[in-house]
């Protein structure tokens, strides 16, 4: 493994990716996790697998993604606990698009709690709406890896083709222009309350998401790397 990509240290810890949909959770949250060396956990992802499977859980969830509505949490809470209960996670895991709810956020400080680990650190992604529809609508996934692209400002080298592993890349459904709409709504109304419900518990840290993705990264790797200094 090439010296830059080894894992820098111990988390130990999660970190809460909290931000709309296309502020770029995704991207980020992929870095941090192979920084150091823990588990990048994607409740969407997960979601989407379920779906692919055709499991009872992702034939439940499917019509609620395509509509652009939240899973409930019940569902969601369950998939988390039995995710961090694995012997991968005992360092510390990066959760993208989880807790979204205040109930999923009580319903995760109780489990970290139970499970000996420290309160989260949580990286807010700011960004005006605005840009959150190119970054959507042009956003392309990789089948096999998960990549993320973006046909407008981070194109694959070949179109359509993933630069890692040469597989088709794919357009979400819920990425289309009509389900944008209900997902950002979505946000607004139950997912945005948890920046002041973070922010209260002094665990937050404001990251300006509409910057490049290599200022992004370097703002929140400082933010990370001051956060276990001070710990
Ligand atoms: P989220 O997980 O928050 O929905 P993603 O990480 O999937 O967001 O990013 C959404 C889209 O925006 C993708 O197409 C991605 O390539 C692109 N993207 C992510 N971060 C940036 C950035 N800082 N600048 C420009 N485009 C970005
Ligand atoms: P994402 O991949 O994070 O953009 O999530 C895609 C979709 O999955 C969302 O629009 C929701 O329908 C569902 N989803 C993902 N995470 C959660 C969550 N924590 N709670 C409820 N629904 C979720």
């Amino acid at each position: 493994m090439p010296l830059e990509q080894r894992p820098v240290g111990k988390l130990n810890r999660a970190v809460i990716f909290l931000g709309p949909p296309g502020s770029g959770k995704g991207t980020q949250a992929k870095m941090l996790a192979g920084k150091y060396g823990v588990p990048h956990l994607s409740t969407g992802d997960m979601l989407r697998e379920h779906i692919a499977k055709g499991t009872p859980l992702g034939l439940k969830a499917k019509p609620i993604m395509d509509r652009g509505e939240l899973v409930p949490d019940s569902v969601v809470l369950k998939m988390v606990a039995e995710r961090i209960e694995r012997p991968d996670c005992s360092h510390g895991f990066v959760f993208d698009g989880f807790p979204r709810t205040v109930t999923q956020a009580k319903y995760l400080g109780e489990l970290l709690k139970r499970q000996g680990f420290q309160q989260p650190t949580v990286i807010h992604m700011v960004i005006g709406y605005l840009l959150l529809i190119r970054r959507l609508t042009g956003r392309r996934v990789c089948k096999k890896c998960g990549a993320i692209y973006n046909i407008y400002d981070r194109p694959p080298k070949v179109e359509g083709i993933c630069d890692l592993d040469g597989d088709e890349l794919y357009q979400r459904p819920d990425d289309r222009e009509e389900v944008i709409k209900p997902r950002l709504h979505a946000y607004d109304k139950l997912t945005a309350p948890l920046v002041s419900y973070y922010r209260h518990l002094g665990l937050l840290y404001e990251v300006d998401a509409s910057k490049s993705v290599a200022e992004v990264e370097q703002e929140i790797c400082q933010a990370v790397a001051s956060m276990l200094g001070a710990h």
